[in-house]
């Protein structure tokens, strides 16, 4: 590879200022917060247009190098960290708005777009209408979040995010632009059907299909106000059957469980979270009753919420990272998996277990999916970053997570690489099939996000 000549024409594309091979820039790009290891980083280049991204992945082509998409890189898994090397495409400058379709409720953003950005714009400029975003850091892209099924607040009543893709505009791994649903044949992107749906290709990914330069997704109506009814039980055994009267009702917006080794009184108990919405004061109060009497006959006890945790879990995005126990040295891996609501409580049990075991504080959770038609369990384990033994303790958690989560009829969420060869191993041999076959009809020289993945 002559490193100098592809350094010349990714400034030729870019322009100088966002091209960088510089050691202590291309660091930053070799890592992320959570327990990966670092790994090498040829260049970062910072396209601003479609063409621009067209030109870097034709020219990825003619030299056969890896391109690695990125939005926040902020998924903890090392998921835009190259495994080959190669060229980062950080998107942050592809940051615009581009439409807000008041009326058919969907906002079509280029890929760079922030999910704080998106928030706050929608916030102030169409205060009806508002955006599911994940409780992430406000830098990390709606493109970055969807790609990856995450969710936010509004995943209990709509479904995860990638099912909130109304449409997608990408460059192929060959160079050109293709876009998917409504907006391949219409100039309204509203819809994914009623033709084959291939932006599902795009979403879990990681990167290995091609580059999302625009996406559509869908705005809902905001409430005018909202509040939260908070629960504590000691067996995590009745999570399945509370959660299935809550969301039996139709009366939650979003339902969130928490483990917390700390502070002490968190200790051995699970939290529930109902969130509700109204009209007023009346509806509200209205809402609270009914659930307070669901907690009680499913053995969980009402509390009234301390106003301290009322303020972190109305605020949007919750900032979640205040939950973790970040040690001297502040890492911390968190995961997730997807369950089956019926196997979620014994997730939970198991990764209190993986926790102790590793002498990690518990601290985990569940977020309801869609009316629990799917659980996501998170389990955070925090390390110091300059232990490398407290790092490897991390890593070691995370594997036997994701062993559990597979044991149990689960799949892990947003998987680091052993996590993707974990899910692989298990696959149906023709799906694999399938995916290693797209994938090598879409991307014969292999330079999507290699090393994802990737079928042995
Ligand atoms: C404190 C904290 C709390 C969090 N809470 C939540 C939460 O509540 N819900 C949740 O869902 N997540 C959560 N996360 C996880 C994660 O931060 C988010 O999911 C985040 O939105 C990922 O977006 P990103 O822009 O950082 O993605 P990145 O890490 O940049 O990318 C994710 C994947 O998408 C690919 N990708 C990115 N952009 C493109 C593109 N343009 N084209 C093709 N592929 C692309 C990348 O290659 C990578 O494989 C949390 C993280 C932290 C640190």
């Amino acid at each position: 590879m002559n490193k100098k000549k592809i350094f010349n024409k990714l400034q030729e594309i870019v322009g100088k200022d966002y091209v960088s091979d510089d050691q202590e820039e291309l660091f930053i790009y070799s890592m992320d917060p959570g327990a990966s290891e670092p790994r090498s980083v040829d260049f970062v280049a910072m396209p601003e247009s479609v063409e621009q991204v067209q030109n870097i992945v034709r020219l990825a082509n003619e030299e056969k190098i890896p391109i690695i998409p990125m939005g926040g890189g902020l998924t903890l898994s090392g998921l835009v960290i190259p495994v080959n090397s190669g060229i980062v495409l950080d998107m942050k400058r592809m940051n615009k708005i581009l439409e807000i379709d008041e009326t058919n409720r969907y906002a079509k953003i280029e890929a760079g777009v922030s999910a704080g950005k998106l928030f706050s714009y929608l916030e102030k400029n169409y205060p009806n209408l508002e955006v599911s975003i994940p409780d992430a850091p406000p830098s990390v892209t709606i493109a970055g979040n969807t790609l990856i099924h995450g969710s936010g607040f509004l995943s209990q009543k709509y479904g995860n995010h990638g099912d909130m893709l109304n449409g997608l505009e990408v460059v192929l791994p060959n160079g050109e632009v293709c876009r998917m649903g409504s907006c391949a044949v219409s100039d309204h992107w509203f819809t994914r059907g009623p033709i084959p749906d291939f932006i599902g290709l795009f979403t879990s990914s990681f990167g290995t299909m091609g580059v999302a330069t625009k996406l559509s997704i869908k705005l809902y109506p905001k409430p005018k106000m909202r509040d939260l009814v908070f629960g504590i039980y000691k067996e995590p055994e009745l999570s399945t059957q509370l959660i299935w009267n809550v969301t039996q009702t139709e009366l939650a917006e979003d339902i969130l469980l928490g483990v917390q080794g700390k502070p002490d009184w968190m200790a051995g108990y699970v939290f529930i979270i109902t969130y509700i919405t109204g009209k007023n004061q009346d509806e509200l109060d209205k809402k609270e009753k009914k659930l307070k009497r669901i907690y009680r006959k499913n053995g969980a006890r009402y509390m009234k919420a301390p106003p301290r945790i009322r303020e972190v879990f109305l605020e949007k995005p919750q900032f979640a990272a205040k939950a973790a126990d970040f040690r001297k040295g502040g890492g911390f891996e968190y995961v997730g998996s997807f369950f089956p609501l019926s196997q979620a409580p014994e997730a939970i049990k198991r990764g209190i277990e993986i926790s102790e075991k590793y002498g990690i504080i518990p601290t985990l959770g569940a977020r309801v999916i869609d009316r629990a038609h799917n659980v996501m369990v998170f389990f955070s384990y925090s390390f110091n970053r300059a232990d490398s033994e407290d790092m490897q303790n991390a890593r070691n958690a995370l594997h036997d997570t994701n062993v559990m989560s597979l044991e149990l009829g689960g799949i892990p969420w947003k998987g680091e690489l052993g996590a993707q060869q974990l899910i692989l191993e298990r696959m149906d041999p023709n799906y694999k099939y399938l995916l290693e076959t797209i994938r090598n009809q879409l991307d014969p020289h292999g330079i999507m996000n290699p090393g994802n993945w990737e079928v042995k």
